[in-house]
């Protein structure tokens, strides 16, 4: 389980902090949904949770081991990442997914190194394209590779920074439901930042409202409201149920 408890964190001396006291928990299997505005601290947070920015003050416990002081590669076993914007150099799908172990690997890769990555690409479905070069793929297959590689280091926490970024609504939506697949198959908790929010409520198990430096909100999908959207966004929508699904509904598209 993860648990972040007071976490306070600003860039420099002189700029106004971004994380004011962040405190939450996300079980094993679940899936937690980042939201807030442009620039509330998504992607700060992240930071800290991977250790790429250190906290001014707070703590970041892993099932009750401090990530913070953790060693790089010791982290790098236990959570994996998938940026906003990936890159890929003109590897194969298999050597980009084998990238993946090189927390665990050191400087080369065994058997048991080749065995896993076997499976990840099985269990994503993207075996038949091993040998394809990633540059050549769509962006869902590219994002599918993305994940494949974060799953390839055997996480206890998966990490996804806006990971529709690029993708058309059918694409969006499988690699959605792949997170959420291996989330529960593999009991590993899920971290997302999601800009849609429609998106974000069919995905989620769990809100994390980010708003002047705080968690505002933190509650399960059947008790997100539109006052809290409008609260966070500082829009005016509605909400409405159905066939059991809550929906937003946003007459002015400010959101
Ligand atoms: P979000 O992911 O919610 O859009 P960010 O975490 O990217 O928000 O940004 C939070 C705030 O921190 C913003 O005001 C942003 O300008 C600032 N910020 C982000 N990255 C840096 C950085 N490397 N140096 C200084 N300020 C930054």
């Amino acid at each position: 389980m993860l648990k972040v408890t007071d976490l306070r964190f600003a860039y420099s001396r002189r700029s106004a902090p971004v994380l004011r006291g962040v405190s939450f928990e996300l079980a094993d299997g679940e899936v937690g949904i980042v939201l807030g505005r442009n620039g509330s601290g998504k992607t700060t947070l992240f930071s800290n949770i991977l250790g790429i920015n250190s906290p001014d003050s707070g703590s970041i416990e892993f099932d009750g081991a401090d990530l913070t002081k953790m060693p790089r590669r010791e982290r790098a076993k236990l959570i994996a990442y998938v940026p906003q914007d990936i890159r890929f150099g003109a590897l194969s799908v298999f050597d980009s997914v084998l990238m993946g172990r090189v927390a665990r690997f050191g400087l080369t890769a065994g058997e048991e190194d080749r065995e896993q990555t076997r499976r990840v690409l099985d269990e994503v479905g993207l075996a038949a394209l091993a040998e394809r070069t990633v540059t050549e793929l769509s962006g869902g297959e590219r994002q599918k590779v993305a994940i494949a590689r974060a799953l390839a280091q055997e996480p206890r926490l998966l990490v996804l920074d806006e990971p529709t970024g690029n993708l058309d609504i059918e694409n969006e939506r499988l690699i959605l439901e792949e997170a959420r697949k291996l989330a529960r198959s593999r009991n590993i908790g899920v971290l997302s930042s999601l800009h849609d929010l429609n998106r974000a409520l069919g995905f989620g198990d769990r809100f994390f409202f980010i708003k002047e430096g705080v968690v505002k909100y933190d509650c399960r999908r059947e008790d997100v409201t539109a006052d809290m959207i409008n609260d966070v966004f500082g829009g005016r929508v509605r909400m409405v149920e159905f066939e059991g699904e809550k929906i937003i509904l946003d007459e002015k598209k400010k959101i």
